[in-house]
């Protein structure tokens, strides 16, 4: 097992054990190569089904339940888990109908541990950070990277210091970085100045965790696994999820890779990007049909978790659109809200950024982009309580008129 450039025509391999977050020769993002192999995909199915019955931790994670397909360096008891990933798909018939689509569900996982997909990555980064011996570990963040970090950490008894942009983002994330007793450096500015930050200021203590770190990526793609698990092994048309520093997708198109070439799946589903408006640098690239990105200096959208104008994984996600046969758009704020407001009036609900993908899905049915009988998975990266400010401010009734239904109806 070794670290390689994610630049298939570089083919530097790195030590597993070597902390470098770019490749020495060409800079580009690292990645983990897989395991040993090769697989046969039934057992591997088989496999995982009996360890849903099991009591090790290790099987209680809806993450490592998976572990053929993640880093084999750990001794079992040495794993960092809240047994997270065990998240829902769930069928969405409203948002289905409000998108135009016949068939559309929600991984939903805003209902992990603490509240964002990010514990998926963390689970595995901070068990390779105590592994390697970290005493600490950074992030800059939106808010939901630093909350899981700083969970995992806690939970591994490493020291966490989280950069932020200050005002920029929810209280309730600020919080939780708090509650699992994280140091927080506030940065003025946004996502971008807080990362840059981060980089020039850390020493070679510091055990880096944020998206480009590998080891988050690998755990991140269990996702797909599992959701491809949750639909028996038939894949959906389309996988579509949220851009922001565009980590995800790029652990989505690794997963992808992974599952076909193992012949776990037989089709891959094409993946959708959808950013907002004001944070697009990932839609105008594609856009342009030139694979240089363009950063954005002043991004600008209220779904504060893909507020992102210098997103550090867009090669590694061009290749999983690429792969996949995928496309990006973007949504405006409007649209954003509106569907958010959908997905909660099922009973489901998510954070703004979330919201993004039926937006995205609605968007690309009404261009006749998308079959209106495709099957569709959109991932709800956070949960609703993650931003409350954004809810009570796109509540298109004044508070009052609630009270007053309120005690109308005798409550
Ligand atoms: C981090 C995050 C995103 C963006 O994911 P990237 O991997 O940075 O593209 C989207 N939604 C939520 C809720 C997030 O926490
Ligand atoms: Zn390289």
């Amino acid at each position: 097992m070794h670290l390689r450039c994610s630049d298939g025509q570089c083919s530097t391999l790195l030590d597993i054990r070597d902390r470098a977050l770019s490749c020495p020769r060409c800079g580009d993002l690292l990645e983990v190569g897989l395991g040993p192999g090769p697989f046969d995909a039934d057992s591997l199915k088989q496999i995982w089904l009996e360890r849903r019955i099991s009591s090790d931790p290790r099987d209680r994670s809806g993450i490592w339940r998976f572990r053929e397909f993640l880093p084999d360096l750990y001794d079992p008891g040495a794993v960092v888990t809240l047994e997270e990933g065990n998240v829902p798909l769930l069928a969405a018939p409203a948002s289905s109908r409000y998108a135009g689509l016949d068939h559309l569900w929600f991984k939903h996982l805003g209902w992990n541990p603490t509240g964002s997909f990010k514990d998926g990555g963390m689970t595995v980064a901070v068990t390779q950070a105590r592994h390697l011996g970290a005493t600490q570990v950074a992030s800059a963040s939106t808010g939901n990277t630093a909350a899981s970090m700083a969970a995992y950490a806690a939970r591994a008894g490493i020291a966490a210091r989280v950069y932020l942009p200050q005002g920029a983002i929810s209280m309730a994330k600020l919080a939780q970085s708090i509650d699992y007793g994280a140091e927080i450096v506030q940065v003025e500015g946004n996502f971008d100045s807080a990362l840059e930050r981060l980089l020039r200021s850390a020493g070679p203590e510091v055990y880096f965790l944020n998206s480009i770190n590998p080891f988050r990526i690998e755990g991140q793609k269990i996702v797909v696994f599992s959701l491809m698990e949750q639909l028996d092994w038939k894949p959906p048309d389309y996988i579509v999820l949220p851009g922001g520093n565009l980590g995800n997708a790029s652990a989505f198109g690794k997963a992808l890779q992974e599952l076909k070439a193992t012949g776990l799946i037989e089709k891959v589903p094409r993946m959708v990007v959808v950013q907002a408006e004001g944070a697009n640098p990932f839609v105008r690239m594609w856009q342009s049909g030139i694979p240089r990105l363009e950063v954005i200096r002043e991004p600008r959208t209220a779904a504060s978790a893909i507020c992102i104008g210098a997103p550090r994984s867009w090669k590694k996600a061009l290749r999983a659109l690429q792969f996949t046969g995928g496309l990006c758009l973007d949504v405006s704020e409007e649209e954003i809200a509106e569907a958010k407001a959908v997905i909660g009036g099922e009973g489901i609900g998510c954070e703004p950024a979330s919201a993004t993908t039926l937006a995205g899905i609605r968007r690309l049915i009404r261009q006749k982009k998308m079959d209106p009988a495709a099957t569709v998975v959109a991932v709800l990266t956070g949960h609703a309580l993650k931003d409350t400010d954004y809810i009570i401010r796109a509540q298109k009734r004044p508070v009052s008129s609630i009270e007053s239904q309120i005690s109308g109806s005798g409550v």
